[in-house]
C-alpha cells in the first residue's frame, strides 16, 4: 500500500513530516465558563507511511484504554516512528472522565453521537470535530474500550469480518480473540467506515479499575500492528488468534446471589454448568447452564443480581 505523505493540518496548524505537535481538538465551554481542552498528540516520521489513530476514553470511566494509550505514547519508539504518523487522543471524553462516568453530563453516550453536528450538543460537537478534523488525516485507527460497570471483558478485538482490511489489521494485532461485530448506527466505527477508514475496537477489563493483563494485551497488540506497518522495530510473540463469528449473553433466570468459578477467556461446552444463582436464605439454588460451546468473553462480577441480568458473554466460533 502506498501512503500519501502530506502535511497534516488541524485547526490551521501545519504538522510537517518529521515533526511532532500537541494541540487541542477544540475548546468546549462548560456552564461554569470553564474551558475544556481535548489534547491531541501527533508524532510524524520523515518517511512516508500510514497515519494511525490511537483513541481512548470515549466512555469516561473506561480507564484501561486511557492507560494503554498513555503507555504507548510514553515510548520513545512510538514517539519517533520509523515511517508514517501517530495521532493519539488519550482521553476524548474528558468531561465524563473528570466525573468518573461513562456518559456525558446530559446522559448522552458519545459513541452514539456520530457523525455529530458543528452546533450540536457537547457530544455532537466532539464527534463532529473528530470526524472533520482528525478522520480526514488518518488511514486506520484503534478505539480502546473497557467492559461496562461490573462486567469484566477478557481482552479482545472487535472487527467486521466481511471487511477485509478491518479483519487483516485485526489479525496483525494478534489478540487471543477477535469477535465479529457488525456496525451500529451513530457509532464512530460506523461513520469512519463510511469514509473508508478502518477502526479496530479493543475491549479489555472493567470500568473504573485497572486490569493489567488487558492493558499489556492492548499495548502489545498495538505494537505488533505498528511493527507490521513498519512503524517500529520490535518483535513480540504472537497469540494464536481465535475468530469468533458471533456471541450470546447468558442471562439470569432468577434473582439472587451469583457465583461462578469459571475463568474469563476459558473454553466452555454446551450444557456445562457455568455458575449458580442462590437465594440468600439457603433454600434455593439454580444452575446456570451454557447454551452453547464457546469461549467466555465477559463475566458479570456483581454478587447480587436480578432476573434478566447479563451474566456471561460467550463468543462462538
Ligand atoms: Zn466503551
Amino acid at each position: 500500500m502506498i501512503y500519501e505523505h502530506k502535511t497534516i493540518q488541524i485547526n490551521g496548524i501545519d504538522i510537517e513530516p518529521g515533526s511532532s505537535a500537541t494541540l487541542n481538538l477544540n475548546l468546549y465551554q462548560l456552564p461554569t465558563k470553564t474551558i475544556i481542552e481535548i489534547p491531541v498528540y501527533i508524532y510524524r516520521s520523515k518517511k512516508p507511511g500510514p497515519v494511525l489513530l490511537l483513541l481512548a476514553g470515549m466512555h469516561g470511566d473506561e480507564i484501561n484504554g486511557i492507560e494503554i494509550v498513555r503507555q504507548l505514547i510514553s515510548r520513545e519508539d512510538v514517539r519517533n516512528p520509523i515511517c508514517g504518523s501517530i495521532i493519539a487522543i488519550p482521553v476524548i471524553n474528558i468531561i465524563a472522565f473528570l466525573s468518573g462516568t461513562r456518559d456525558l453530563p446530559d446522559g448522552r453516550d458519545l459513541n452514539r453521537c456520530f457523525p455529530g453536528k458543528k452546533n450540536g450538543s457537547l457530544g455532537g460537537r466532539i464527534a463532529y470535530d473528530l470526524m472533520n478534523k482528525i478522520f480526514p488525516q488518518i488511514d486506520f485507527g484503534i478505539d480502546f474500550h473497557t467492559g461496562g460497570a461490573k462486567i469484566n471483558n477478557f481482552p479482545q478485538l472487535r472487527c467486521v469480518f466481511n471487511n477485509e482490511t478491518n479483519l487483516e489489521l485485526g489479525k496483525k494485532f494478534s489478540p487471543t480473540f477477535i469477535l465479529n461485530s457488525p456496525f451500529r448506527e451513530k457509532t464512530l466505527r460506523n461513520e469512519a467506515a463510511k469514509k473508508g477508514k478502518s477502526i479496530l475496537v479493543f475491549e479489555g477489563g472493567e470500568s473504573s479499575r485497572f486490569d493489567y493483563v488487558s492493558i499489556s494485551e492492548g499495548m502489545n497488540g498495538c505494537l505488533r500492528l505498528m511493527k507490521h506497518l513498519k512503524m517500529i522495530e520490535l518483535n513480540l510473540p504472537k497469540n494464536p488468534t481465535i475468530l469468533l463469528n458471533r456471541s450470546t449473553w447468558v442471562r439470569a433466570r432468577t434473582s439472587g446471589l451469583f457465583h461462578t468459578s469459571k475463568i474469563n477467556g476459558s473454553r466452555i461446552l454446551k450444557d456445562e454448568i457455568i455458575g449458580m444463582i442462590c437465594d440468600p436464605y439457603g433454600e434455593h439454588e439454580e444452575k446456570l447452564i451454557s447454551p452453547t460451546d464457546g469461549y467466555i468473553l465477559g463475566i458479570n462480577n456483581q454478587a447480587v443480581i436480578n432476573q434478566g441480568d447479563a451474566l456471561m458473554h460467550i463468543g462462538i466460533e
